[in-house]
């Protein structure tokens, strides 16, 4: 039954969003238009190891007047987490549009496990990551409905796990409905680290090969930021994990760090080692000192850091 009714629930929730938004799909055909639709004819049988992520000299550009990444190189090593920092606009965000390939790149290629993507079936490429986006979409649909779409066959042990990893907790404890209560478009209006911690429960209870966070807990309070970020940690161990993050304490105890600049990788290195560079990283986590010391000063209680 939730087989058939998810998709068709899904549809509905696809057509009333593009009705929403036919300015923006006008912009999509245009963007369509300028570069070729990705095609998915790759056939290959994927033997995934332990999820080793290769970009290769990769270059890709939205428009033809602004190169966004410019031959870059990058691996994240198989079961490692690498967090990539850098200015907004560095183009963070378009290295996982381009490994779940919503776009191909201009030149170079991206590899997994020594496997070119554009190779594999877009299904079974798209099994084997899984994102925590900065935008996350909500199906006018139960939250308990709205998590199994990442696992439809997840028990009910299984969920409780995630929604406590994922501290949804309270929320479900707030309404009579518990895990029964409408999300979404014409049910609970939720806020957008709610809407976070959804993701991140749908990503504990698929637990792909490859994670990916797109400045997963920007919407957070620093508190519960804290708490995300230990359950972040312990679910990602052995996972290949990719964290793209404008707070820098939240990328402090990951394997490495890279350091995006003009469309490439200018530095990459631990926490301590990057900061002993007094390079580029260095700037950013002194300026970012500076910006909390400065909040905090005019609100002693937010308790950011
Ligand atoms: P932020 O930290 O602000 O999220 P980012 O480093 O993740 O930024 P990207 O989202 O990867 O940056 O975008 C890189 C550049 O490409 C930016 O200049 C952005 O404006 C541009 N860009 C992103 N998406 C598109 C798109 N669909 N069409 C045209 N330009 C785009």
């Amino acid at each position: 039954m939730f087989q058939l009714f998810l998709p068709l629930n899904f549809l509905g929730f696809v057509y009333r969003e593009l009705k929403a938004s036919m300015a923006n799909i006008e912009r999509m055909f245009e963007l369509l238009d300028e570069q070729s639709a990705v095609k998915d004819e790759g056939t290959a049988a994927f033997n995934l190891k332990g999820g080793e992520v290769t970009f290769r000299q990769v270059s890709f550009s939205y428009r033809d007047d602004y190169q966004v990444l410019d031959q870059l190189d990058l691996t994240i090593p198989a079961g490692k987490t690498l967090a990539v920092v850098g200015g907004s606009g560095a183009g963070k965000s378009t290295l996982t549009r381009l490994l779940f390939r919503f776009y191909d790149p201009a030149a170079g290629e991206i590899l997994i496990d020594g496997q070119p993507i554009d190779q594999l079936p877009q299904a079974v490429l798209r099994a084997s990551l899984g994102m925590v986006p900065q935008d996350t979409v909500l199906f006018n649909d139960t939250l308990k409905n709205n998590l199994l779409y990442a696992r439809p066959d997840a028990s009910d042990e299984e969920l409780q796990q995630v929604i406590t990893m994922a501290h949804l907790d309270s929320l479900v404890q707030r309404h009579t409905d518990g895990w029964h209560i409408v999300v979404g478009e014409r049910g609970l209006k939720l806020s957008g680290g709610e809407k976070q911690r959804i993701a991140i429960a749908r990503m504990l209870l698929k637990r792909p090969a490859i994670m990916l966070f797109d400045e997963a807990t920007s919407s957070l309070d620093s508190h519960t930021e804290r708490g995300i970020m230990d359950a972040i940690r312990q679910v990602s161990k052995g996972h290949t994990t990719l964290i793209i993050a404008h707070r820098l304490s939240t990328v402090v105890d990951a394997d490495e760090i890279a350091v995006m600049d003009g469309g490439r990788i200018v530095e990459r290195g631990s926490h301590v080692r990057l900061l002993s560079q007094q390079g580029r990283y260095a700037a950013l986590w002194q300026a970012q000192q500076h910006q909390h010391q400065h909040q905090h000063q005019q609100q002693p209680d937010s308790g950011d850091v």
